[in-house]
């Protein structure tokens, strides 16, 4: 059976969460009085995450993307990349985040990257509007149902908060760390701990060089 990883972004690919970061700094008001609603469940990311980016100029955009640029990446990540590459593993980036912004930081290493689900920002207005092709349920890119569209392989799952449950969910075999390893844990669910790419990376050509995943 075929194997695809789809990882989550931030606070997984990158080391801190670079999407609530660029919110708090470039929509400083619409964050203090949005941030507590999503955290609290008071108000669901298909709508409270646009609420907050949708006050952003259009003609800050380029900053934020220039601020992404220089955003720390959690250590081993290029030589997963090449680890995934060597057993032709494709490799699908699921973020709640932009997809400019995303692009922006891996840009670097886009040619081993099969695809990035993300939102998009609309630039045509005075402020930011923002489009998501993958919105499903209250989340403004439905991680789950992404995963789905690729049928019948064999998944596994990189993640680290509660927006990253139920790509968990639907995988067979998950890395997690933060959040979504406590609430892995609380579930009973099984998952590997990590904290960086080379603890996954590790394990992963461990399990492969018995058990071939493209086999
Ligand atoms: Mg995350």
């Amino acid at each position: 059976m075929k194997t695809i990883l789809f990882s989550d972004f931030d606070g997984t690919i990158t080391e801190q969460e670079t999407f609530s970061l660029l919110m708090k700094e470039f929509a400083p008001e619409a964050s203090r009085r949005l941030i507590p609603r999503l955290l609290s469940g008071e108000t669901n990311l298909r709508e409270g995450v646009p609420a907050i980016l949708e006050t952003i100029p259009s003609a800050r955009f380029p900053e934020m993307v220039e601020r992404m640029r220089s955003m720390a990446l959690r250590p081993g990540f290029s030589e997963f990349l090449d680890l995934l590459e060597r057993f032709s593993i494709p490799l699908v980036v699921l973020s709640g985040s932009l997809e400019e912004l995303v692009m922006a930081r891996l840009a670097p290493y886009q040619n081993k990257i099969s695809r990035v689900v993300a939102a998009r920002a609309v630039l045509s207005g005075e402020f930011l509007r923002i489009h998501s092709g993958s919105a499903g349920g209250d989340e403004l890119v439905h991680k789950a149902g992404v995963m789905r569209e690729y049928g019948t392989v064999r998944k596994i799952a990189v993640g680290d908060s509660v927006t990253d449950l139920t790509m968990a969910r639907e995988a067979d075999l998950v890395f997690a760390r933060s959040i979504l390893a406590e609430r892995m844990k609380k579930e009973g669910r099984p998952y590997r701990p990590f904290e960086n790419f080379f603890e996954i990376s590790n394990y992963l050509e461990d399990l492969w060089k018995k058990d071939p995943p493209n086999g």
